[in-house]
């Protein structure tokens, strides 16, 4: 392991060398509690750019309209009574693997052993005469929600561009909270980068149904503005729709310029193995900025989520302690849109089929997307945790079923295999 040796002449023996972490977001939070907890007795630095330490974001594009929105992802003074040097508000500006320092935007360097880029990703924009408008906003921080929560107090209309996650969380907030919302979307449909179009097309009835209006097909052009302030949005095709806000929710981009001025291959994302180091010895990745592979997939995946972050982070902490066999969970996400707990597992493929388990009401149901082989590669349910379980299991054993069996809500998940299938087998 010709990475991890001890650089006798950096560090003194006796302690684990330093691990520094830069970003204090989910993934670098979770790794410097992890450590601690394993027992890791080297130094360690969280370094992080944002005022605040780390926080679950989640809860931000769900209940942000007040500051019950905040929760941390372990107590302010955790990080001191676990000897963890958090620096808040300092950004690393520099990375140097040969000299195993990371220099920082406050004129100080650290010395490393390890050092972990979990930078994250920051909202994209959109690059449109009137982007740059007063109430043209995004959503990535605590600073974010509280300037949408300012602004839901005084509007009465609010133009969601972009039907992702962000989109579609945030339009289900402000409708509830009586705004009139408009979603509009680039694409034929809303989630098309995470959701299948059967969900895609009941979540936009749901919506609709709710009072929100959505528009796909659609390409901004632009923001009008007055005195400085958006009033509409203008589309390719001339159309416009007025607002008094606008939320952009267009996707993420990936941190990954610490990581290529230190010579970290980068390609949509940090480049990293399965337990999460780069081609740059001492210098792991994980989190949101990474693209990372799975064992149960081919390719490479930025998963975005919080299980991929935690897992990262748990692979992260193996890989320090010299332990590199950590396992692939099965990718999941979550999502909550007015009274719908949307919980899903596994990646959708080209070319797979449906099937439909419904529950007792419009509001419950699963989604199960069959491969040519009958093996599931994914599942999306609402307010079915059962269904969400049982397929994350079918999905790990890979066994074909019947889908006239997973079709009838009435048999159990446990006897819908295939006949002659043998799980594990
Ligand atoms: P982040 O949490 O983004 O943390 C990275 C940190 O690094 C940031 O604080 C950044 O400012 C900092 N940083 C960047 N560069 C530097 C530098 N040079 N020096 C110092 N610091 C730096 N996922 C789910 O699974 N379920 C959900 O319901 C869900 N809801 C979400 C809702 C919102 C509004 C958002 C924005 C995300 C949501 N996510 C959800 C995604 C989830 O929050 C991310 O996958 C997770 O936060 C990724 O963690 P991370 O540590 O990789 O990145
Ligand atoms: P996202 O999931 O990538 O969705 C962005 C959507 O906006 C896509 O449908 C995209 O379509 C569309 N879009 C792109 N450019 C557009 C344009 N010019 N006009 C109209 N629509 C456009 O990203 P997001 O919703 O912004 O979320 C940001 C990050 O937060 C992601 O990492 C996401 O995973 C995370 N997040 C997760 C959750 C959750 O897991 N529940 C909740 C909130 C946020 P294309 O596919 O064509 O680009």
């Amino acid at each position: 392991m010709a990475n991890y040796v001890r650089h006798a002449a950096y560090f003194p023996a006796g302690r684990s060398d330093p691990v520094v972490i830069v970003g204090a977001g989910h993934a670098g939070g979770t790794l410097a509690a992890l450590l601690r907890q394993q027992q890791f007795d080297g130094a360690i630095t969280v370094v992080g750019d944002e005022p605040d330490p780390p926080y679950h974001r989640p809860p931000l594009s769900k209940k942000f309209t007040d500051d019950s929105m905040i929760q941390w992802l372990k107590p302010p003074d955790f990080y001191a009574d676990n000897d963890i040097e958090l620096l808040l508000g300092v950004r690393a500006t520099r990375i140097e693997p040969d000299a195993r320092r990371v220099y920082l935007d406050n004129g100080e360097y650290r010395r490393f052993g390890t050092v972990v880029i979990a930078t994250g990703a920051t909202p994209r924009k959109l690059m449109v005469p009137g982007g740059d408008a007063a109430g043209v906003m995004s959503l990535r921080t605590i600073a974010d929600a509280r300037a949408l929560g300012h602004a839901f107090e005084r509007a009465h209309s609010l133009a969601v561009i972009g039907g992702g996650y962000v989109g579609m969380e945030v339009a289900a907030v402000a409708r509830s909270t009586g705004i009139a919302v408009v979603v509009i979307e680039r694409e034929k449909r809303i989630l098309s980068r995470v959701a299948s179009a059967q969900l895609s097309e009941r979540l936009t009835e749901y919506h609709r149904s709710k009072g929100t209006r959505v528009i796909t097909d659609f390409g901004v052009a632009g923001f009008r503005t007055a005195e400085g302030a958006v009033i509409a949005v203008e589309a390719e095709d001339g159309s416009v729709v007025p607002c008094d806000y606008a939320l952009v929710g267009v996707g993420a981009v990936p941190n990954v310029e610490l990581a290529q001025q230190c010579g970290v291959a980068c390609d949509g994302g940090i480049l990293v193995d399965r337990v999460g180091r780069t081609n740059v010895p001492g210098v792991l990745a994980i989190g949101d900025v990474t693209r990372r592979p799975h064992d149960a997939l081919d390719g490479r995946y930025r998963l975005e989520s919080i299980p991929s972050a935690v897992e990262q982070a748990k692979h992260a902490a193996a890989v320090i302690s010299r332990d590199v066999s950590g396992s692939h969970e099965t990718p999941w996400f979550w999502s909550d849109q007015f009274d719908l707990k949307l919980k899903i597992a596994g990646l959708l493929e080209e070319g797979s089929t449906t099937i439909a388990r419904l529950g007792d009401t419009p509001a419950a149901f699963a989604l199960f997307h069959l491969r040519a082989d009958g093996t599931v590669c994914a599942v999306e349910t609402a307010n079915s945790p059962r269904d969400f379980m049982g397929g994350k299991r079918l999905i790990a054993a890979r066994v074909p079923v019947d889908p006239v069996a997973l079709a009838d809500p009435g048999v159990s998940l446990r006897d819908v295999f295939a006949t002659g299938s043998v799980i594990g087998g």
